[in-house]
């Protein structure tokens, strides 16, 4: 936020020649390397500095003393106008606070441009006086992403049939198919069917995110109770919690908890909770799932007592690819594809994840979904 008050500026008076003042902050404007574009109060036009010309086409004389949202065409990813009274510049005066944004705007010659931008209010003794918006063109970061998504889809795409190969072939040797094996032969090849399955997971991970990340995952919801949906999703990571010693406790409301959601989707979001509560957390402690019903959500709460997450770490985890080094990662494995996806799923539920967690002490990741 850019605040002017009548005190500083009666002290810049004293010291600097206000018109000094004001010419330097107009050159700094104009030789900014990023588009800007200043508004009065309502929204019109004041300033526009040449990179923004250049980017969206106009001439001042075109833009100028003109409403923003209405000279200049905003759209979304997915190509449609997003509505004025949605527009950043429009949610600054709202809000009273910067905002950044991803936004596409419409050149004058019609051509569609990828910008990042941050609008700011200008406020003048705690009243918003009008905004700056700065922006950059990002078209070719955009693209390069995509490049880079469809290359994952691609390779994730042709990995899969070999390795499902190589699956069926030590399947049938295992069974015995191609004769009696060895005792040692059987545990080397146990070896090479674990490790395949684990590529498998990889792989599914991938093109889960890549499917996502193409915007072309559609919610298909029905009515369920959470209650057996979570108790499900524990009965089936049984062996994995006694494999690592450890016990869940589920916490429920005795009636049904229900919900309109993506069934197969939430049951893979929870699992990837829960299983990561269990994967980081040491063997022989507890983990506990509460499911709580609010006036206006449902509540999944998984809460475990193990390495925690330091607070600089906690937006990062959510990011593609990312895995935190912690004392259990190595032994662990993973991908760091599980809660990004996760938290993609629970976005397009309209729903949040929050985390709270002590390192050392242990983790709470709690999932609402608006009902
Ligand atoms: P991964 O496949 O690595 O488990 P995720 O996307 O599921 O990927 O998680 C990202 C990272 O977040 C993990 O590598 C781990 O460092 C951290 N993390 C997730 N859940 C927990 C938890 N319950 N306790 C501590 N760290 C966690």
């Amino acid at each position: 936020m850019i605040r002017l008050t009548e005190s500083s500026a009666t002290a810049n008076q004293a010291t600097v020649n206000p018109e000094h003042s004001l010419a330097a902050a107009e050159a700094l404007f104009l030789s900014l390397g990023d588009g800007a574009i200043v508004t009065d109060e309502a929204g019109r036009v004041s300033r526009i500095n040449k990179v923004a010309l250049l980017l969206l086409g106009y001439s001042a004389k075109e833009l100028v003393g003109r409403w923003y949202p209405d000279a200049v065409v905003a759209e979304n990813e997915d190509g449609n106008r997003i509505p004025n009274w949605e527009r950043p510049i429009t949610q600054v005066f709202l809000e009273g606070k910067s905002i950044s944004a991803r936004v596409y705007y419409r050149r004058k010659d019609g051509s569609r441009m990828a910008t990042f931008l941050t609008v700011s209010p200008v406020m003048l003794d705690s009243k918003p006086i009008g905004a700056i918006e700065v922006f950059r063109d990002i078209t070719n970061e955009v693209e390069l992403e995509k490049t880079k998504d469809e290359f994952i889809s691609l390779a994730s795409h042709q990995l899969r049939t070999p390795a499902t190969g190589v699956k069926q072939y030590v399947g049938m040797l295992l069974e015995g198919y191609a004769g009696t094996i060895t005792s040692q032969q059987r545990q080397l090849l146990k070896n090479a069917y674990e490790s395949n399955e684990r590529q498998l997971t990889i792989v599914s991970d991938l093109l889960r995110v890549a499917h996502i990340d193409a915007g072309k995952v559609r919610l298909v919801r029905q009515r369920v109770d959470l209650v057996q949906l979570i108790q499900d999703v524990i009965d089936g990571l049984n062996n994995v919690f006694k494999r690592r010693y450890q016990e869940v406790n589920f916490v429920h409301p005795k009636t049904t908890v229900t919900a309109e959601i993506d069934v197969d989707r939430i049951r893979m979001v929870i699992e990837n909770i829960v299983d990561n509560a269990s994967k980081y957390t040491p063997e022989g402690k507890n983990l506990e799932v509460t499911l709580r019903q609010r006036p206006s959500c449902v509540e999944i709460e998984v809460k475990d007592e193990g390495v925690g997450i330091p607070r600089r770490d906690i937006n990062k985890m959510f990011q593609k690819f990312s895995r935190l080094n912690n004392p259990l990662s190595q032994l662990v494995g993973g991908t760091g594809l599980g809660l990004y996806w996760a938290k993609r799923i629970i976005d397009l539920h309209e729903g949040e994840i929050t985390v709270s967690s002590k390192v050392g002490k242990g983790s709470v990741f709690t999932i609402s979904i608006p009902v």
